[in-house]
């Protein structure tokens, strides 16, 4: 059978533990053979970032600016544990994530895969609940540190014209202390085993944390929002903290308000769509009583947990779709769950592993489609339509990874198998659409 050519690389993006493990059998299994792969690969395995000094993480992100479309495997971010797991590693390096999201600057949109066989654990959700993450800042680019003894703490901006801004945050000694929500010293009873705490007989450390967005990412976010929305003909809602964060999150819901009204409400009122926004408390309230079928915007770290709670009560962390849409047009798929570190041990150990492929495969499916759509490759996007349909039959037929076996409740007896069984029973139904 002839392979479809493709005529721009696709920017591949390895990673590390099971995923990478799964990444190579989807390739061998569903895409080699009936795809001429045409890439431009980056390993963003760990010990590659780390020979690296992580350039190839942010050349990797822009190859994506330069080509248009990137699949990512998922990667371990360092922490203190695999300092000592890796003890090869210069640093402990920065979020993949974090990085290229913060190069590629956009939102990330995660939709359920849903299937008829595993219902909701929420009854009335009908239809998938999709979350838009906004990709850029807060916490992810904050500054942090720990502070003993007296002192100000203050947010200063220092303008190149000479113009200064400058807020007491708070006073660090015990006499002025300004920080209402730490006055009741009882909830600080169970912290004494923290490291670095010092002096717990008055405020002792104090935390101090700064972040910040900028006004063309909010915008941005805003916009591809709203134009998702208009594209999948659902309504958006939008959720922050306005509240207590009046002039943080108060922005964002300003800037939301005004790309509505001065851009999108006549062509959402045309197809009867709807713009809401309300608390994020509120917001968590509704989604549960709501019968789903919506857009749900989340600011970076809302959207972070609330799609992970999503994706759970659909079914499965590795059922979710996630793609990085740039304002400026890439975008990168990929899975939303990590490298399912458990697992690999297993598989490091000659076991097989029943670890769920599907977010993977979908990252592969979406980004050969919409290389497709912009190459003109007919055949290429026909084949991303096919891989996903194969993948959904194989699951309606009763046969997925261990996760997905205990979620069934249709009366059926659904078989647990291994990934490469799993691979194996969708290349062959693959096959068979693609003859
Ligand atoms: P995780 O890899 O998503 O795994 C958490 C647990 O969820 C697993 O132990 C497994 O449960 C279950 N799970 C997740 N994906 C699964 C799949 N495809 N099939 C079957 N079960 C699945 O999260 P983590 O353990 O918090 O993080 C592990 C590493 O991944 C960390 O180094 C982290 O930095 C990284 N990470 C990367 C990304 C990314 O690159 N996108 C995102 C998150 C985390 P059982 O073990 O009970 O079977
Ligand atoms: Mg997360």
């Amino acid at each position: 059978m002839q392979r479809i050519p493709m005529t721009t690389p696709l920017v591949e993006m390895d990673g590390d533990e099971m995923t990478r493990i799964l990444w190579q059998m989807i390739k061998d299994k569903l895409i080699l053979p009936h795809v001429d792969l045409k890439v431009e690969y980056y390993d963003l395995g760990l010990l590659s970032r780390n020979a690296t000094d992580d350039q190839i993480t942010v050349d990797a992100a822009n190859a994506t600016k330069k080509y248009g479309v990137a699949v990512k495997c998922a990667t371990i971010t360092p922490n203190a544990q695999r300092m000592e797991e890796y003890p090869q590693l210069k640093k402990m390096w920065a979020s993949p994530n974090g990085t290229i999201r913060s190069i590629l600057d956009g939102t990330v949109f995660r939709v359920p895969i849903t299937i008829d066989k595993i219902k909701p654990v929420v009854k009335n959700w009908e239809a998938p609940i999709t979350i838009a993450r906004h990709a850029y800042g807060d916490v992810y680019k904050g500054v942090e540190m720990v502070v003993n003894g007296s002192g100000t703490a203050c947010l200063v901006f220092e303008g190149k014209d000479g113009e200064t801004q400058r807020h007491v945050i708070c006073e660090t000694s015990e006499s002025t202390a300004d920080m209402a929500d730490m006055t009741d010293m009882t909830d600080m009873a169970d912290m004494t085993d923290m490291t670095g705490m010092a002096d717990m007989t008055g405020l002792g450390s104090v935390i101090l944390q700064g972040v910040h967005n900028t006004e063309r990412s909010i915008r941005s976010f805003a916009k591809s929002c709203f134009q998702y929305a208009l594209d999948t003909k659902q309504d958006l809602w939008f959720s922050t903290k306005d509240t207590i964060s009046k002039v943080y999150d108060g922005f964002f819901k300003e800037v939301f308000e005004n790309e509505y009204n001065a851009h999108y409400k006549e062509q959402m009122d045309a197809l009867g769509l709807e713009y809401f926004y309300t608390l994020i408390d509120d917001a968590v309230a509704r989604v549960m009583r709501s019968k789903g079928g919506f857009v749900w915007a989340c600011k970076n770290y809302d959207g972070d947990v609330m799609s992970d709670m999503i994706s759970t009560a659909f079914g499965s962390l590795a059922m979710m779709t996630s793609v990085l849409v740039s304002p400026d047009g890439p975008v990168e798929y990929e899975a939303a769950h990590g490298t399912v570190t458990r697992h690999y041990y297993r598989h490091l150990k000659g076991e097989k592993t029943s670890t769920n492929p599907i977010a993977t495969i979908f990252a592969w499916s979406g980004a050969l489609r919409k290389r497709g759509e912009l190459d003109g490759i007919g055949d290429l996007t026909v084949y991303g339509d096919a891989l996903e349909a194969a993948s959904l039959e194989t699951l309606n037929a009763g046969i997925m990874t261990q996760d997905l076996v205990g979620l069934v409740e249709d009366g059926s007896s659904p078989r647990s198998v291994t990934s490469e069984e799993f691979l194996d029973e969708i290349a062959r139904r693959l096959a068979e659409k693609l003859r």
